[in-house]
């Protein structure tokens, strides 16, 4: 995404003063452009590596053959990558009969114009004649409000920045606990899963007991959040299915473990908040607080931001939580 169009959106959350920490992150695994992980599911690279997104936002294709959904579609115009889906698309003759996307960020819903676009323009000028008739194939998830125009169906929990991110999209709105009957021998449940941003979704793949985890578990990165206690209560919710294989929405498949690690991790550095406020003798300052928290981890200065914001973020749950005082604005003490 181009700096302007970030810098346009970051006063929309608080994600974006958090977004750029990768404290634990190692070296990241190459991915092939498509890859066949499953019977089920395919991924699409997004043709968009960064710090923020890692080796690029995965799309995936899910399903059994040849009726498939795509999960996300990737930033705004990325030519490269609707030629690859194109491509790939083709290549299986796969039918896509819709489109869901996990959350409002850009590079996840950036790209569904374009996309819907051009599996629309595959839909005529191809074989399909699926919308002739709007209670079938458009209404996948027995939804009979179904768009106006004869196109590829797209679902979202609904959000307030849907509208400026993908305008005019005419988007179904998905529900917690939804099914969504992709094709035969192939369910997704959609989970509500508010954190990484408060319209975020998972998606449990029931036969396989996989989990498409969005941007709330990422593989081989730490994740990011813009409300800490919403974000933890998902991941509990994930770490409950005990999916044996998680699906991000950037980097490599991980195991079912991440869920684990990812809680596991938070809670070392929710501990080390509270002992560095249980150390002092009086209230402490965000600020201060994350240079005791980070003092062993060589932060980097541009990371700095990030972390506070991670801090505060923590100090707020343990305000929820009752261990924790606000005494001034910035200030914290035990309790
Ligand atoms: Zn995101
Ligand atoms: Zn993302």
């Amino acid at each position: 995404m181009s700096i302007l169009i970030w810098i346009t959106l970051s006063k929309y959350s608080l994600l974006h003063l958090t977004t750029k920490y990768t404290m634990y992150r190692k070296g990241l695994a190459a991915l092939p452009n498509v890859e066949v992980l499953s019977p089920l599911v395919t991924r699409v690279l997004g043709q968009n590596p960064g710090p923020k997104t890692l080796q690029g936002t995965n799309t995936y294709l899910v399903g059994k053959y040849p009726n498939v959904v795509l999960i996300d579609t990737g930033e705004p115009d990325k030519k490269s990558y609707t030629d690859l889906l194109r491509d790939t698309v083709r290549s299986s003759n796969l039918t896509v009969k819709g489109i869901i996307i996990t959350h409002w960020h850009p590079d996840h819903l950036g790209g569904c114009g374009t996309v819907r676009t051009l599996l629309d323009e595959m839909w005529t000028s191809g074989n399909k004649t699926m919308c002739s008739n709007h209670g079938g194939d458009c209404a996948i998830l027995g939804d009979s409000k179904v768009p106006e125009q004869c196109n590829v169906p797209v679902f979202k929990m609904p959000h307030a920045f849907d509208s400026e991110i993908a305008p005019g999209q005419n988007m179904h709105h998905l529900h917690d606990k939804q099914l969504v009957e992709v094709s035969e021998g192939c369910t997704l449940r959609v989970l509500h899963t508010p954190g990484h941003t408060d319209d975020s979704i998972c998606l449990h793949l029931l036969q396989e007991n996989s989990l498409f985890s969005a941007d709330t578990v990422l593989g081989g990165s730490s994740g990011e959040f813009s409300n800490y206690t919403h974000y933890i209560k998902s991941l509990n919710r994930l770490r409950e299915l005990a999916p044996v294989r998680v699906y991000p929405g950037h980097g490599q498949v991980e195991d079912g473990g991440v869920v684990d690690r990812y809680l596991s991790h938070r809670q070392d550095r929710e501990g080390q908040v509270l002992a560095a406020l249980r150390g002092e003798e009086s209230h402490v300052g965000v600020g201060k607080l994350t240079e005791i928290v980070y003092q062993n981890e060589n932060l980097h200065p541009g990371l700095v931001v990030a972390a506070q914001g991670i801090v505060g973020l923590m100090l707020e749950k343990l305000r929820a939580d009752g261990t924790a005082r606000e005494v001034e604005d910035g200030f914290w003490v035990a309790t």
